[in-house]
């Protein structure tokens, strides 16, 4: 389904992701850790193309991510994306937020797009906060509703940047067996995070980062268990 090869990205003459070789198959389930600026919120970003890369190729379902804009929209129809922070507009209500998009974008009928939106809603276990707004709900409904957001695009991809990191520990948890439902639905994932439970629960593969660069990746048994390089080493060392 996404196919990197050889992708490099400077910030200016800052270069942040180095020849980053990655083939995500339909369906498959990645994992991303590294340390605090490895590179792994930019090449996230650079997958639905919110950052550009200077040198390589990034394939998403066929579709080549080019300056074009024609293929960075198709592919972007494709991918949904789910940052730290939700972003949801918080002077619309959780269905608003959820229908918006499929209507304005997609042309989606409003009372087609409440009907997904409802139906995610209850994937996501909070169909009865659908009138409330984003101020009245706990950050961990709130990133339940931005996930169910994404979903309402029909996305085949789902990108997740660090989703757990700005709740509290008690919220964690149910924001967690939101993204395991998806992965059992067939959802292709690829989540950044360092709940390493997860990554056991859910992961086909481990990947690290470190420095810009994929530095070991595994399936999750000897990622964990025997790290062979020395960076992921100390890192695994340092979240125990
Ligand atoms: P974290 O775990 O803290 O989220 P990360 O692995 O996601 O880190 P990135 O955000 O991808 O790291 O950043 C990788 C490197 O690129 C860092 O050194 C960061 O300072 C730099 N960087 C990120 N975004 C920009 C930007 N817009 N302009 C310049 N440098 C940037
Ligand atoms: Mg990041």
């Amino acid at each position: 389904a996404i196919q990197i090869t050889g992708l490099n990205k400077w910030y200016g003459a800052y270069h942040a992701l180095r020849d980053i070789n990655l083939t995500v198959r339909r369906g498959e389930k990645i994992v991303i850790c590294g340390p605090s600026g490895s590179g792994k919120s930019t090449m996230i970003r650079c997958i639905n193309a919110l950052e550009e890369h200077q040198e390589g190729q990034i394939t998403v379902d066929g579709t080549v991510l080019s300056s074009d804009l024609k293929n960075i929209d198709t592919v972007r129809s494709e991918v949904g994306m789910c940052f730290q922070h939700f972003n949801l507009f918080p002077h619309l209500t959780i269905l608003e937020n959820c229908t918006l998009a499929p209507i304005w974008v997609r042309k989606i009928p409003q009372a087609e797009a409440e009907a997904t939106a409802m139906h995610y809603l209850e994937k996501v276990k909070i169909p009865d906060q659908a009138h409330k707004y984003p101020g009245q709900l706990s950050g961990g409904q709130q990133q339940r509703v931005a996930i169910a957001r994404s979903l309402c695009m029909k996305p085949r991809i789902m990108l997740f940047d660090e989703p757990t990191s700005a709740l509290d520990p008690e919220m964690i948890k149910e924001v967690l067996d939101t993204m395991v439902a998806l992965a059992n639905d067939g959802m292709t994932m690829l989540c950044v995070t360092h709940e390493m439970g997860f990554a056991r629960q859910v992961a086909d593969r481990v990947i690290f980062m470190d420095q810009g660069q994929i530095v070991e990746e595994n399936t999750p048994e000897p990622f964990f268990e025997s790290p062979k390089n020395d960076r992921t080493k100390l890192f695994l060392s340092q979240l125990l």
